[in-house]
């Protein structure tokens, strides 16, 4: 073998150490990890104490104890400079209690909506939704359902998604499509607040490039006793081979949690699928993908409680939604529909 000088050799060294990392951070999508680890355990579960807490009443759609929940939730986007959406009066999203009431006549209250927004720098006009649900099922027989799991874990993830999205942005990386973060109401009574949202887009359907939406990631279920280092997700191969790509490839790069495609089988009884907000999404042919722990025995009882939460699972889910994200907002090609 040829004898190689210790100059060349440094040199070989230099040129192997610097030189891929500047031609792949050209090629392709940045990497998020920096801003991925702005999502923290400690800060979700500050997040979660408060908005699963007794003075939020159980988040019921249209009640005192919900619209408290949101003005929690308007202050952490103002604190950390994310804006309500370009061409929004406000945070809120209003929807009459008669749009609420009118499948099932509940007796619901007024409700909202809550949305912000970081716009694109390329292509803002393209849409990416990050929707979680923050209503819960209230007071019943004097306790207070707080709905930890279900959906505060939602909830207090898109805030820190939107957060890490922000420092990204004030560094010059901001998303170079939109997202609008959607927290919904009205969910546990039919998924009312997304129905609203496609009826009374903000923006155009059309150009809503995916929905990701988050509903309980902060527990586990029975079948996942021995670990809780997995999601079960959700129709993201149902309109876009692109969507299921995307997300496998994102996890296997940052997030290694194991996929359970189990209640993604259209023939699953329990039709998981058609039974949280992003299918107000896929319905009119937005790619989403729904990730979810799947129930356990607090699952809609008052043991729902915040100190039942694991904050490692909920903290690598939020992640995870978050680098998908990263790859949707950031890629040449919006995810291409190519199924019915
Ligand atoms: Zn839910």
């Amino acid at each position: 073998m040829k004898k190689i000088s210790l100059l060349s050799l440094l040199l070989i060294l230099f040129v192997s150490c610097v030189s891929p990392k500047s031609i792949i951070s050209e090629s392709i999508t940045e990497d998020p990890t920096k801003y991925m680890n702005t999502i923290t355990a400690d800060e979700l579960k500050t997040h979660l104490y408060i908005v699963a807490s007794d003075s939020m009443e159980g988040r019921e759609t249209g009640s005192a104890g919900q619209k408290k929940a949101g003005v929690y939730l308007i202050n952490q986007y103002k604190k950390n400079n994310v804006p309500f959406p370009k061409g929004a009066e406000n945070y809120y999203q209003p929807i009459p209690a008669a749009f609420l009431n009118a499948k099932r006549n509940e007796n619901l209250g007024d409700s909202e909506n809550i949305w912000a927004y970081i716009e694109g720098s390329e292509k803002p006009n393209e849409i990416l939704v990050i929707s979680a649900h923050y209503d819960h099922v209230g007071i019943k027989n004097g306790e207070v359902y707080n709905g930890a799991d279900d959906d505060g874990s939602g909830t207090v993830a898109l805030l820190e998604i939107a957060q890490a999205f922000e420092i990204a942005k004030k560094e010059g990386h901001g998303p170079k499509r939109s997202i609008l973060f959607l927290h919904v109401t009205g969910e546990e009574h039919g998924l009312h607040g997304s129905r609203f949202y496609s009826e009374n887009p903000l923006f155009p359907i059309a150009n809503t490039i995916t929905d990701i939406n988050i509903d309980m990631i902060g527990r586990r279920d029975e079948a996942h006793a021995s670990s809780n280092n997995y999601v079960y997700i959700i129709g993201s191969d149902r309109l876009s081979t692109d969507l299921d790509n995307i997300c496998k490839v994102a996890n296997a790069k940052y997030v290694k949690l194991d996929f359970d495609y189990k209640y993604n089988n259209p023939m699953d009884p329990n039709h998981f699928y058609e039974r949280s907000d992003h299918y107000n999404f896929a319905k009119n042919g937005v790619p989403a993908v729904f990730f979810f722990n799947g129930v356990h025995a607090d699952y809609h009882k008052a043991g729902d409680e915040p100190d039942k939460i694991e904050y490692d699972a909920l903290t690598k889910r939020a992640k995870l939604a978050f680098v998908i994200a990263w790859e949707l907002a950031n890629r040449e090609n919006k995810p291409v529909v190519d199924k019915k």
